[in-house]
């Protein structure tokens, strides 16, 4: 029996967003999470037809981002709507305020909902971000609706890094969140996040709920972004307590080491928990030619995790974050579906 192609979410008005530089500790340097990124994905996504049906996905409804996230973050996205083309703020003041303060509608007071200086805003920034968002409601709702194993979201600008109230690390809405959101109406949901950072966002939306379980393999926050966030420590709050697992691993380790740690901490830790939903936050920049990631995996290494993410047997959403090295983003994207359907079909999904 063939299994149907894998429904990938993607609107080209997601390319109209283009950062170009970004501070990156008191340096200017161009900025990496470029349009070059998500249309290496569609390139590879495009060139196995047969495997992966690209779909543009429907709006979003604003409800799904106002109940995720504060209302002045949205009126600070619409705010630099009415930037002139071609001009991007940075913000570059981080008040110590008090939740919800600071004016939402001076650009000046961005810092106020922001928390790094490499996630700029502009004119086009709040459409990129709302479609990006879109896809991942759209490829959730497509594995309930569909009873499909195994959907992809191309989000782009990413969102792991986006709490309810705060922007920064390249991240606006939470994507990952909003899938995860969508499915935890219909059973509990289990969120994997594989990039080489912290999935802070994601933690902090979720720390009080124990019917969504977040687990995090990335870089070790004493020496890699976000720095304040991802500490073993860190096991979630009030009700939601026991049901977030931060797993912080050293610089330059391999596949070997990392599927170690995946299958010991992350995937036991989801079994026991029994999921009805899977959602991966896919960031890729663990790969060893990553210009951001300190890791050394390889594309062989993203089919491996994959594949055990797949055996897990659950229906699974795929949200794309980070990964920066181009060229290859493609390809490892792919590496990483084709070993998750591969392990499905090992689970007998
Ligand atoms: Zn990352």
């Amino acid at each position: 029996m063939s299994s149907p192609r894998i429904p990938a979410f993607f609107n080209e008005v997601q390319l109209a967003f283009k950062p170009l530089y970004e501070w990156a500790f008191g340096e200017k340097i161009d900025h990496p999470e470029t349009t070059a990124r998500a249309e290496s994905i569609l390139t590879a996504l495009q060139a196995e037809s047969a495997l992966f049906d690209v779909r543009p996905p429907k709006e979003i409804p604003l409800a799904a981002l106002r109940s995720q996230h504060s209302h002045a973050m949205l009126t600070l996205y619409n705010t630099a709507r009415t930037l002139p083309e071609g001009e991007t703020f940075y913000p570059m003041v981080f008040p110590n305020l008090k939740r919800g303060a600071g004016d939402p509608t001076n650009l000046h007071q961005a810092g106020a909902w922001c928390f790094d200086s490499g996630t700029p805003l502009n004119s086009q920034t709040l459409t990129a971000a709302e479609w990006s968002a879109a896809c991942a409601r759209d490829a959730a709702s497509a594995l309930r609706h569909e009873k499909l194993p195994l959907t992809y979201s191309l989000s782009r600008p990413p969102g792991h890094h986006a709490t309810r109230d705060l922007f920064g690390g390249y991240c606006y809405f939470n994507n990952a969140a909003v899938a995860a959101r969508y499915l935890r109406r219909f059973g509990r949901v289990a969120v994997v996040d594989i990039d080489f950072h912290h999935g802070n966002g994601t933690q902090s939306i979720f720390e009080r709920d124990p019917k969504v379980l977040t687990v995090s393999l990335h870089g070790d926050p004493r020496e890699h972004f976000p720095f304040f966030a991802g500490y073993a420590h860190e096991t979630g709050a009030g009700p939601g307590e026991g049901y977030n697992l931060n797993v912080p691993l050293p610089t330059g380790i391999d596949g070997k080491v990392y599927l170690d740690a995946l299958d010991r901490h992350a995937l036991a830790s989801v079994r026991h928990y029994a999921p009805e939903y899977l959602v991966v936050s896919a960031g890729l920049d663990g790969y060893h030619k990553d210009p951001v990631g300190h890791w050394a995996l390889t594309t062989e290494d993203f089919h491996a995790i994959g594949e055990r993410l797949g055996r897990l047997g659950l229906p699974t959403v795929v949200v794309q974050e980070g990964g920066y090295h181009a060229e290859d983003l493609g390809t490892n994207l792919v590496a990483v579906l084709r070993g998750l359907r591969a392990g499905q079909s090992a689970a007998g999904r």
